[in-house]
């Protein structure tokens, strides 16, 4: 078992390093932001209710987006192992209710790694994105959107997990090989 929450504002990098660890740990991956993309695509009531959030730039409401992640993790037989959860938690009652979900399945979360980024190169980060895969939500208001959720709503989130003793910060800024490599330094002793 090894949970461990990929942290983040919007362009840092969460997916990117992600991938990577799915390769080397072998676990279960789960994006909420893959997940509600994956709804809307296909046209789901929960599809066209999340359009409503993420094309501004907003959060999906807590409740929503608990029982949502519950889901997913009830139907992947493969999250019994461990999870990389991406994009999840982004408040502080997720944290919170993710912290009791892993309870509840005899599980905890062993460690958060934060891609810490600065703004302009955020922003710069997503606008490529945007031209290069199309990706609805990466344009310039609505990055401006995210990124102010991102501090008043996420952010607070190191603060949460630095007091669980769980939070290693990663500088986001660089090569990912290299960004990888400081990431897998911190986690290989936790996982053992
Ligand atoms: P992401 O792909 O992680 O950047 O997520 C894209 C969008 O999906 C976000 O801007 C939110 O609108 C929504 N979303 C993804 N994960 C969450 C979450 N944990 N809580 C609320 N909204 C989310």
């Amino acid at each position: 078992m090894f949970n461990i929450v990929v942290f983040g504002a919007p362009g840092s990098g969460k997916g990117t390093q992600s991938a990577r660890l799915i390769d080397r740990y072998g676990i279960h991956h789960i994006s909420t932001g893959e997940v509600l993309r994956e709804h809307i695509k296909n046209g789901t009531e929960l599809g066209k209710i999340a359009d409503q959030y993420i094309s501004k730039g907003q959060l999906i409401p807590d409740e929503l987006m608990i029982s949502i992640l519950s889901d997913v993790l009830d139907t992947n037989p493969a999250a019994a192992n461990g999870v990389i959860f991406d994009g999840f938690p982004r408040t502080i009652p997720q944290a919170q209710a993710l912290n009791e979900m892993l309870a509840k399945r005899g599980a905890a979360l062993d460690a958060v790694i934060g891609l810490e980024v600065e703004d302009e190169e955020l922003i710069e980060r997503m606008l490529n994105r945007g031209r290069e895969t199309g990706r609805a939500d990466d344009t310039p208001e609505t990055i401006s959107n995210r990124l102010n959720v991102y501090h008043s709503q996420t952010k607070p989130l190191k603060d949460f997990y630095q007091g669980e003793g769980k939070y290693h910060a990663i500088p986001g800024s660089g090569h990912v090989d290299r960004i990888f490599e400081r990431i897998a330094e911190i986690l290989d002793p936790i996982k053992g």
